[in-house]
């Protein structure tokens, strides 16, 4: 799943930044109010990462105007300032969850894995899709009772299907969702992902829908 953290604090940006990746997440980080703002409309981000105090614009303002844009993206707010008044306050400027600093990479990742399952509908911690189920914190997928060994991308991408069980996906949109800035992708790589996927799962759980792009029935195989 990817994430967009924003903070200012290079040696704290970094360390999320290699913790989140370490645990499975896909990672951009940027370090202020407008650049958060610019990657949220062009990036699909399953969820946001956000600092309170920023240069350029504050973390409040990011959040405020997210949510005046109807952005439903889920935003957890870090803040240094352990004041129950500015937890208040990001809460209700929209903040789904927050974190006091210092915090530590592991629960921050649970957190995150949270609020993307309550985002997408999926109040079980498995996601599950006919005969798959998938658990994202231990990243283990099995079908039909029988565990499957996927690779890091692999097991993305079958997150990304499964969580948009019943709809299209562009091959930009399933790009975007598994690939950070800056990281190479090969122009075939979805389709050689999926057509992995396909052997090691089974070739009928995605469906191939041509110049459109590709869709995880809702009852999968
Ligand atoms: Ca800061």
């Amino acid at each position: 799943m990817r994430i967009l953290v924003v903070e200012d604090d290079a040696l704290l940006g970094d360390g999320i930044q290699a913790g989140l990746r370490q645990r499975g997440f896909v990672v951009d980080w940027v370090r202020d109010g407008v650049s958060a703002l610019h990657a949220i409309a062009a990036e699909p981000y399953a969820a946001v990462v956000l600092d309170l105090g920023l240069p350029r614009r504050s973390g409040l303002e990011v959040l405020k105007s997210l949510r005046q844009e109807k952005n439903p993206v889920p935003v957890l707010i870090l803040t240094a300032r352990d004041t129950v008044e500015d937890r208040i306050i990001g809460l209700d400027a929209g903040a789904d969850d927050y974190l006091v600093k210092p915090f530590d990479l592991g629960e921050l990742s649970a957190r995150l894995r949270a609020l993307i399952r309550r985002a997408s509908g999926q109040p079980a911690p498995l996601i599950a899709v006919g005969a798959l189920s998938l658990d994202p914190a231990a990243r283990t997928v099995s079908y039909r009772g029988e565990p499957k060994i996927l690779s890091a991308r692999e097991f993305d991408l079958l997150q990304v299907f499964m969580s948009n069980a019943g709809r299209v996906l562009s091959r930009e949109q399933l790009a975007s969702a598994l690939y950070a800035w800056g990281e190479e992708i090969e122009s075939n790589a979805i389709d050689v992902h999926l057509h992995h996927l396909r052997k090691k799962i089974s070739p009928d759980i995605v469906q191939t829908l041509r110049g459109v792009g590709y869709l995880m029935p809702k009852e999968a195989p």
